[in-house]
């Protein structure tokens, strides 16, 4: 019989009438404070970011060391490289042994380290002070057949890529609640520029439940994730993250929850809807006619799930992607005014299309477009905005735009010491990069 979850200094474990478990706080914490941390369960980094990355710390750096059997994992040094070992084993001999067919999907990747994590831990780790892995919600009873697809093709890659390396693989309904449990408590790693690092178990950080308008930010330092306060907290409240992109008006975000997570958010901004009339807001000159509005979000939200599943499929071609994204601006255009939220999404897809393709002008172009807007539709805290302010700096700087370069990390600046902490190394480089400019 296992021992109960310890608790964290400040927070306690509770059941909620109408979420279930949570975290409350049992102490005040003023905004910016960290409320815990929590280190990886297991994680992985992305195939991307291979030789940019550390695979063990994830620290970033250009100096890195690589394997010298598969030659694609890299380290800052041996210390590194012979701590991953034990999980980088399996991967290190898969990828000698498939060469160019070895394209396991992220989600199994990590899975395959849950496996052998689980196999060689019997106690409570430091990543479960209060909630345990294998207590995670897994929600089988209400995936339908295109998750049930998706949850069986996880398992066959898992077998296919690792069942020689890994010994003894569970049987078919402990992956099936497994590859569940990753779906809905799984995290992706960014880094300040919200660009996809890697994909990690936080087991603690899960427990928190969902609020479109969150008082706690979750970012990482390396592989350790940190719960930051974004607005006060006092003894008895309820600490509530974010697990969705809370730039969409309600009903999107009602889909995107029930879909991903299997609830319906009760929190007061789904309740008022106080800033959806901003967030679908028409063209000043048109007279509001429902259909054709409601025709275009219909429009706008097919394409958003078009592009996104394009971009899990890795299949868009950039050029022809940017076309899209400029023709799709004209015809929302039309009806839906320049901050719209859906026109905000295809300027975001263009910008990052640009980037891609080092069109500096054109990226910043758009950047400024959806800097103001973005600074309205979203809470006072948040990263997406902070990142924002980033890529805008980089770019003005770039560019040789020194003022409007300054002005835009010093508003990054300002959001990441609340959302990072103070002494965190993103902030660090940020104040670093200010200092250079004077
Ligand atoms: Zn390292
Ligand atoms: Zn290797
Ligand atoms: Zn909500």
């Amino acid at each position: 019989k296992r021992a109960a979850a310890h608790c964290i200094e400040g927070t306690e474990r509770f059941v909620s009438t109408d979420k279930g478990r949570g975290l409350r706080a049992v102490r005040h914490f003023s905004v910016g404070e960290l409320v815990f941390a929590c280190p990886a369960y297991s994680y992985v980094l992305t195939v991307n970011e291979r030789g940019a990355y550390c695979e063990q710390c994830f620290t970033r750096r250009e100096d890195l060391f690589k394997c010298g059997k598969c030659k694609q994992a890299y380290y800052c040094n041996v210390d590194c490289q012979r701590g991953d070992w034990s999980m980088h084993k399996m991967e290190c001999l898969a990828m000698c042994a498939y060469g160019e067919n070895w394209c396991p999907s992220e989600t199994v990747r990590l899975v395959a380290r849950i496996i052998l994590k689980q196999k060689v831990t019997t106690e409570q780790t430091p990543s479960e002070r209060l909630l345990l892995l294998k207590d995670f919600e897994s929600h089988l009873d209400k995936m339908d057949s295109i998750k049930d697809e998706m949850n069986q093709a996880d398992i066959a890659a898992l077998h296919h890529f690792y069942s020689r390396y890994i010994n003894d693989i569970p049987d078919d309904q402990s992956l099936t609640e497994l590859f569940a449990q990753v779906n809905c408590n799984g995290f992706t790693i960014e880094d300040e520029e919200l660009s996809h690092l890697g994909s990690a178990i936080f087991p603690d950080v899960a427990l928190m439940n969902h609020s479109c308008n969150p008082n706690v930010i979750v970012t990482y330092k390396g592989t350790v994730a940190e719960v930051r306060a974004v607005q006060e907290l006092n003894p008895g409240d309820e600490i509530l993250n974010s697990y969705i992109d809370l730039l969409y008006p309600t009903e999107d975000r009602k889909e995107r929850l029930l879909d991903s997570y299997f609830f319906t958010c009760l929190c007061s901004e789904c309740f008022t809807k106080s800033k959806d009339k901003e967030k679908i807001k028409i063209r000043k000159n048109i007279p509001p006619e429902p259909e054709k509005i409601q025709s275009m979000i219909c429009y706008a939200k097919n394409l958003i799930e078009e592009f996104r599943r394009a971009k899990h499929y890795k299949n868009i071609l950039l050029p022809p992607l940017l076309e899209l994204c400029e023709l799709s601006l004209d015809k929302m255009g039309s009806i839906f005014a320049d901050t719209n939220v859906y026109m905000l999404h295809m300027m975001y897809q263009a910008m990052g299309v640009c980037l891609y393709m080092q069109d500096w002008e054109g990226a910043m172009r758009y950047g400024e477009k959806i800097i103001h807007p973005y600074s309205f539709h979203y809470p006072a805290y948040s990263l997406n905005v902070a990142s924002m302010y980033l890529k805008l700096g980089h770019l003005y700087l770039g560019l040789e735009k020194r003022t409007q370069g300054v002005k835009a990390l010093k508003k990054a600046l300002s959001i990441m010491e609340v959302a990072h902490g103070k002494d965190h190394y993103y902030v660090a480089e940020v104040k670093r990069e200010i200092e250079e400019q004077k």
